[in-house]
């Protein structure tokens, strides 16, 4: 309830932007952040008129998107959130979406809180902070991601910081909106300063990339000749960008759908198959066998072929997730004789974060092509479709457009 409602109008934001004047029951620190809100993005004489009112606060309504069930996006307008000690609220300007929407919104997802506000790849610059919060202030543009861990559970200890229990407590979902409250833990673990020449967008790729640095900082490098990439989504084409950094092998990638067929083609990589109508083991028969398989299809038949793939003594990593209780099943002979290594790779945590970010600065990494339209908030249900359709790689949210 918001009560003793009164519009004010503003110049600088769009007409259909609403403002609310509320008993001002809320705690100083939001108080001050809203008033910080206020400055920037109303005039003058509408701000002073909220801080006339003496014991009112302003309290503006933003636009978020909510995953209500699969397949049910709804476009709310929620107040701002409050800021608690510690936190940060970032002004969006451009979220990304990526596969792990894609499941959510096709079957829910174990991680993804539904109903539930939607969204977990942004970039934006500082809107307001709580008390305590060291290093960021108002207007400072900023990339982050949705986690934090504890910093001092048994994993955190031993640096297994996406295995770490206090992960999934807290995570900043809602980027798909106009701001984004990210908690204390979040900000003091894995927000950065963005360097005022890296766009938003390019910015947005900062959690992505830290999957993928997490997964190839996992593979032991010795010994590598030869690495297939298997399935080309938005991952699978990051990892072929992003393995040169880490190994001298040659690099094979493995796809379907030949729009990412095409991009792979520009990455100068040694081969670059298409699956859709030769076997992988067909193509690669007869040749020097492979090393390292990196599998990114998430499907139980690219878990296989992986598998089916890898040379002995290499190593299967196995990137794309499948649903809990999905069984694989594999010969014996192959993990002893063959001294076949099996790796997992999830999530990430903050060292890999560091180097995600040092990586998209490196302005070698290609990301445009990876985004294949850009849309605002309403558009979002009809970018998941076009994503479900395999017509479009990732799309780039703009909730400002
Ligand atoms: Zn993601
Ligand atoms: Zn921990």
């Amino acid at each position: 309830m918001l009560p003793r409602q009164m519009t004010l109008t503003s110049r600088s934001v769009r007409p259909s932007r609403r403002y609310f004047i509320e008993t001002a029951t809320c705690c100083v620190p939001s108080w001050v952040g809203y008033a910080n809100i206020a400055q920037r993005h109303m005039p003058k004489e509408s701000f002073t008129l909220g801080v006339t009112v003496g014991a009112f606060a302003i309290v503006i309504v933003m636009r978020s998107a909510y995953l209500i069930e699969p397949r049910k996006i709804e476009i709310r307008d929620v107040p701002d959130p409050k800021l608690e000690s510690g936190e940060v609220l970032v002004r969006i300007e451009r979220a990304l979406t990526c596969g792990t929407d894609l499941k959510a919104y096709r079957r829910g997802h174990p991680l993804i809180p539904m109903p539930g506000p939607f969204g977990h790849q942004y970039a934006g610059e500082v809107a307001a902070v709580g008390q305590e919060v060291k290093g960021f202030e108002i207007g400072m543009p900023v990339w982050g991601v949705q986690s934090g861990p504890c910093g001092q559970c048994r994993q955190c200890q031993k640096q297994r910081y996406s295995l770490c229990p206090e992960l999934q407590t807290d995570m900043a979902f809602g980027a798909f909106a106009e701001y984004l409250r990210l908690p204390a833990r979040v900000v003091r673990q894995n927000l950065l300063g963005r360097p005022p020449d890296i766009p938003a967008q390019r910015a947005a790729f900062l959690e992505p990339v830290s999957c993928v640095v997490h997964a190839l900082e996992r593979i032991d490098w010795q010994g590598v000749d030869r690495v297939l990439v298997l399935g080309l989504g938005a991952m699978g084409l990051l990892f072929c960008q992003l393995l040169p950094h880490y190994t001298h092998a040659a690099i094979v990638a493995g796809g379907r759908n030949p729009q990412r067929l095409a991009i792979a083609r520009g990455y100068g990589l040694e081969q670059v198959l298409d699956v859709e109508e030769i076997s992988l083991k067909d193509q690669l028969e007869g040749d020097r066998g492979v090393d390292c398989v990196i599998e990114c299809t998430g499907q139980i038949d690219g878990w296989h072929a992986a598998l089916g793939t890898v040379d002995a003594g290499g190593q299967v990593l196995f990137f794309g997730g499948l649903p809990q209780g999905t069984v694989l099943e594999i010969d014996t002979f192959q993990l002893h004789y063959q001294e076949t290594r099996v790796l997992g790779s999830f999530h990430f945590g903050p060292p890999d974060v560091r180097k995600a970010a040092r990586l998209l600065e490196n302005s070698e990494v290609r990301v445009d092509d990876l985004i294949s339209g850009e849309m605002g908030l309403d558009d979002l249900e009809s970018a998941l479709k076009q994503m479900e359709a395999g017509q479009g790689i990732k799309y780039a949210i703009d909730p400002w457009m």
